[in-house]
């Protein structure tokens, strides 16, 4: 009987081919080096093996038609096969949804009124109350991010997404499978196709967040999406062969040394100095963000200075805030907010969009 293993993402995961039959495995490798998986494989295998998923296959070739432009998905990448003459791209932004699915939908549908061609989404979905306050969670994670995604899905836009520090591989995983099981095609998994080929806009994908804890504070749910430095570096190094201007797309900032999209409350710059070494690296001109929600609206590039809104800049990391309701480091009460940045050429700017 044959076995074979096949990696399929950069979060350890596998799909185990034994004869004809599939097992889905996560973060096998520590079994994998005590040569003991096979004996285990076999176990689960006579407790019933099962069919791969349908997102379990990312190695073919499918063509997929969103919005009226035709993409391709292959191994890592999706590519956009429709291109038009302009060099121009215009993108919504939307992060830390938390379970606000009708201002999900209410950004959304403002952000495709203004323009936005595509949603890039940069996680945390779910509010997971056990994380954020060691309790019992009132609204099940796995539906919040359903109703988030379906929400932002229903302007029929393609909606980019990557898990945050709220999501579990469970919750998120779950909820992409709820919505492929109810025909929503317009959610691109960026934990899968990490990386993405556009006509006038290209994204590598960064799933999950940098600080796995701090004393006293838990950031990632065991089952959660820990980036560490080699998945950092693996995801800039997608960067390598895209032509146009390059977004990461990263739940977390990279250090700006700037009172910027990575400052917290008390001034400190919590953003991640291994992401900002790999855009510098890997020439990633721009990077949307979410995770501190106070910083939400402020941007600034990898020299610490300051990016204004509505301004042409070569480069700049900006945080495109929460839906949730939050004081922002101003001082003002944000109702939630959402990001629409255009791209022409090598130049971008971004603009705040507010339901005030
Ligand atoms: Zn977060």
């Amino acid at each position: 009987m044959g076995v074979s293993a096949v990696k399929l993402d950069i979060f350890d995961r596998y799909i185990v081919v034994i004869g004809k039959k599939f097992i889905y495995l996560n973060r096998p490798t520590r079994f994998m080096q005590r040569s003991s998986w096979i004996p285990a494989l076999l176990f689960a295998l006579a407790l019933g093996g099962c069919t791969p998923q349908q997102q379990v296959t990312p190695s073919l070739p499918t063509h997929g038609v969103i919005n009226h432009r035709s993409y391709l998905f292959q191994g890592n990448t999706v590519t956009e096969e429709t291109t038009d003459p302009d060099t121009y791209a215009v993108f919504g932004a939307i992060s830390d949804c938390h379970g606000e699915a009708a201002r999900a939908r209410w950004f959304a549908e403002e952000l495709k009124r203004q323009g936005a061609e595509y949603i890039l989404n940069a996680g945390d979905n779910a509010l997971n109350e056990r994380l954020r306050y060691g309790r019992a969670d009132v609204n099940d994670d796995r539906k919040e991010i359903k109703d988030c995604l379906a929400a932002m899905a229903s302007t029929g836009l393609p909606v980019f997404v990557i898990p945050g520090n709220h999501e579990t591989q469970t919750t998120y995983q779950g909820a992409l499978q709820d919505l492929a099981a109810q025909g929503i095609k317009n959610i691109i998994d960026m934990t899968i196709y990490q990386r993405f080929d556009g006509d006038d806009l290209d994204i590598v994908a960064l799933p999950g967040y940098h600080t796995k804890s701090i004393p006293g504070r838990k950031f990632i749910p065991d089952d959660g999406y820990w980036a560490q430095p080699e998945n950092i570096k693996a995801a800039g190094a997608l960067a390598q062969d895209l032509d146009d201007a390059v977004v990461l797309l990263s739940h977390g900032a990279p250090k700006t040394g700037s009172y910027g999209p990575g400052t917290i409350s008390n001034g400190q710059d919590v953003g991640d100095e291994v992401t900002r070494k790999v855009m510098i690296q890997y020439n990633i001109s721009f990077a949307v963000v979410g995770h501190i929600h106070e910083a939400g609206g402020l941007a600034a590039n990898l020299r610490g200075e300051k990016v204004a809104p509505e301004t042409w800049a070569s480069s700049f990391v900006v945080n495109a805030g929460a839906l949730e309701n939050w004081e922002l480091l101003n001082g003002k009460q944000s109702k939630g907010m959402a990001l629409l940045v255009t791209i022409s050429d090598k130049q971008a700017r971004y603009k705040v969009i507010t339901s005030e």
